[in-house]
């Protein structure tokens, strides 16, 4: 008997683990070489150019046409010797991949003989690519498609392969954003300008202030093999149907366990790469589901890390091709097992070198400490739905809300010994304002545990999983960003809604100061003002409880589990105005991501419900029919044998008989009513209005045609099952 499955589990067996990228020289030596990074602009760009890029990353100065002439010609210089044999302007549409469209650096010599490589400053500072076809949400017309991609130069241009990839933004003709790094680059200006505002009240010496981010990527690996010989997992990236393993995550056997021979392999590679992309990765590890694994690079400078994801992104998917793996971003791939997510690590650093986000040890440092923490509580609470609205999409809906990952409400957990610093300045009245600022801020205390052991310093902060957003000891995590997403779709809305508190923040904070309070009672002030106002947000219990679902909507927070409900959130009024009031988009911008968003819901689902009528119809179904043909045979041949007795005999095989013809009957009919749903609503010309109805009618029926398909796969012969199962996919040797 061989069908596809069992062909395909076949030419697994013969995967083993194999090293393709090895390098053998310590990463200290190759770390980097593969990203035109300062320390190479100094060796091929003149002084001039070199102190130009640095303005331009430092201070946001425009680089000059001239100037852009010579740092093209540096950096071609530089690529070509690398093996470069073409370019990019390396985007980040509004779908969440990133877009390249290649150009060879070899142009005609004069006289039409022979090429030479050629690079100029206006191709590096601008290009159109013809990109009509990227969602713009009315942005552009077809007739006047013209978009451009604009160099980022403070994201530094990287290889792969044999392509020179340049990071830029994508904006219309009029300059309105299409992609996710324009809003994410004029956020981080706006935290710069609000946060910077307030630190030289403390020290005239800081200049700057820049959002970090550290992300912790969680991946699932599949052998291509099997992942081929299923249709659902090849075009929505998730299994649509498929039965639970016996053995999944129970047993906790697979966090943090050893890790698999082929993925160490792969890992190995993929390491190996990403350091010569100058990304400092720090953990690998096994994740909770099985086949689920994370990785995590050291933080940095917001823009530059959520580049470096998107990097990441790719090359493993390239990497995992030689290794006959398939990496699965999707963030939920298989039902019943934990799915994935990005925890964004955030915090905000002065060019001094301070984390804002560090409770201090001097009640100086820990006033400061408290402007930063309080405005972020206030930013979050203020605008809780919008945030948690970034998150939201037909993806990662079937991984927030359910018992594992994040809950689809948000709320903040800060720990014990912060829960109660907050409290204690709740109570201060006007008298003693600056009482709790006096003492240090206890963040440590130390573990005995046994003699040889040595002491260990535990965190300020607990852990507590369960939380959308956490208090980590030095910055908050947001854990409920999925993990095929390009975070900066998120992170632009935190940076914003920050910045609008610090701005907030200071004009309190001097309103008082004119009314005679000193500064820090000034601060104080302010400080217990916005703790008062975000006491809603806080929660410190167990988040996936039905007793916080319940105490969530008494509190008025909303989840977002309804996702085109969720991206009206974009349009809202209130929203609108933030937008526009902190420069990030313009109502037609945030219009027009709407729209987007609406879009890929509705055609996503779309596709999804197309592949689960073909899987039923073409996969499921037939299979049925044939196990149950074989009973049929079965019976009629027993009762050739024993006329007299056979029903008695044939009980089971009749009661089986019946039961599929159940089965089918019910998968058949609701896949009838999935389609009748569908028409209804491909009918609809309103995008917003087509996701809603896709919601609401479309949605239900993919769960319930699973629960028959599943059914299916557990009663008929294990031979005849085409699809690869769960326990295949789920295992590596
Ligand atoms: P865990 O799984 O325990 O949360 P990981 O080590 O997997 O921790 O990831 C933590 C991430 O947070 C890393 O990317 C790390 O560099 C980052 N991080 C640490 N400190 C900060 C900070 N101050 N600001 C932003 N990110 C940080
Ligand atoms: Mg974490």
């Amino acid at each position: 008997m061989s069908n596809a499955r069992t062909r395909a589990l076949a030419e697994f067996a013969t995967h083993s683990a194999e090293r393709f990228y090895e390098d053998s020289r310590p990463v200290s030596e190759y770390f980097g070489m593969n990203v035109f990074d300062l320390p190479k602009m100094q060796l091929y760009l003149s002084t001039e150019a070199y102190k130009a890029v640095v303005n331009a990353v430092n201070n946001g100065e425009k680089i000059e046409r001239d100037i852009a002439d010579q740092i093209a010609a540096g950096m071609k210089n530089w690529a070509v010797k690398m093996g470069a044999t073409h370019y990019t302007h390396w985007f980040q549409p509004l779908t969440d991949a990133t877009a390249e469209k290649h150009e060879s650096f070899a142009d005609p010599m004069e006289g039409g003989v022979g090429v030479f490589e050629n690079f100029k400053g206006s191709t590096l500072i601008q290009q159109e690519p013809d990109a009509s076809s990227f969602p713009n949400g009315g942005l552009r017309n077809t007739f006047e498609a013209r978009g451009y991609t604009a160099w980022d130069p403070s994201s530094p241009a990287f290889i792969i392969g044999q392509t020179l990839c340049i990071p830029t933004v994508f904006v219309a003709y009029t300059g309105e954003a299409l992609d996710q790094k324009t809003p994410h680059l004029k956020s981080i200006a706006a935290v710069d300008k609000a946060a910077t505002a307030i630190c030289k009240m403390f020290d005239k010496n800081v200049n700057k202030v820049r959002p970090q981010l550290g992300i912790e990527q969680e991946y699932f690996l599949v052998d291509e093999a099997l992942y081929s010989a299923r249709p659902d997992l090849v075009i929505c990236g998730r299994t649509l149907v498929g039965h639970n393993a016996a053995k999944d995550q129970q047993l906790e056997d697979h966090y943090f366990g050893a890790i698999p021979s082929r993925v160490m392999a792969f890992m190995q590679d993929f390491e190996t790469e990403a350091y010569k992309l100058g990304v400092r990765l720090k953990t690998r590890h096994n994740e909770v589901a099985p086949n689920q694994f994370e990785f995590a690079p050291v933080y940095g400078e917001a823009n530059i890390s959520s580049d470096q994801n998107l990097m990441m992104m790719i090359i493993m998917k390239n990497i995992a091709v030689k290794h006959k793996l398939k990496v699965i971003f999707h963030e939920k791939p298989f039902d019943g097992v934990n799915g994935s997510g990005k925890h964004c690590n955030w915090s905000m650093v002065t060019d001094t070198g301070v984390n804002l986000l560090k409770p201090g040890r001097t009640p100086r440092t820990n006033l400061q400490f408290l402007c930063f923490f309080s405005a972020v509580m206030r930013g979050v609470y203020e605008h809780n739905y919008l945030l948690m609205s970034t998150v939201a999409s037909l993806n990662n809906m079937y991984r927030l809300g359910g018992s594992e990952a994040p809950p689809a409400v948000m709320s903040i957990f800060i720990g014990e010994t912060l829960t109660k610093l907050v409290e204690s300045i709740e109570q201060l009245t006007d008298k003693n304002l600056t009482s709790v600022t006096d003492k240090e801020v206890k963040v440590r205390s130390k573990l005995h545990i046994v003699n040889q052991i040595p002491e260990i310093l535990p965190d300020n902060t607990d852990r507590n999983r369960t939380s959308p957003f956490a208090f980590t000891g030095n910055r908050f995590e947001f854990r409920a960003v999925g993990s095929s997403a390009n975070v900066a779709s998120s992170i632009f809305v935190l940076n914003t809604i920050v910045a609008e508190q610090l701005i907030r923040f200071k004009s309190l904070v001097d309103n008082n100061i004119e009314s005679g309070l000193s500064m820090d009672k000034a601060m104080m002030k302010v400080i217990r003002q916005f703790l008062l106002e975000s006491k809603k947000i806080r929660f410190e219990g167990n988040g996936y409880s039905d007793e916080w679902r319940k105490e969530a909507a008494k509190r008025g927070l909303k989840d977002v589990k309804n996702v085109p409900l969720a991206f009206k959130e974009f349009i809202d009024k209130k929203n609108v105005k933030l937008f526009e009031d902190m420069d990030i988009m313009t109502c037609r911008e945030a219009m027009a991501r709407y729209e987007v968003l609406n879009e890929i819901y509705v055609k996503k689902l779309q596709i999804e419900a197309r592949v689960m009528g073909d899987l039923t119809t073409n996969h499921v179904i037939p299979t049925a029919i044939t196990f149950q043909n074989s009973l049929i045979a079965n019976v009629k041949g027993l009762k050739d044998l024993y006329p007299k007795d056979y029903a008695e005999m044939c009980a089971m095989q009749l009661r089986l008989i019946s039961k599929i013809s159940g089965y089918i009957n019910n998968l058949h009919e609701d896949v009838h009513n999935l389609i009748e749903a569908r028409k209804v609503a491909n009918k609809i010309e309103d995008v917003p209005q087509k996701a809603k109805t896709y919601y609401d009618t479309v949605l239900p029926y993919m769960a319930s045609i699973r629960r028959y398909a599943d059914k299916l796969e557990m009663v008929i012969d294990d031979e005849l099952w085409p699809l690869p199962k769960y326990r295949e996919l789920q295992s590596f040797r």
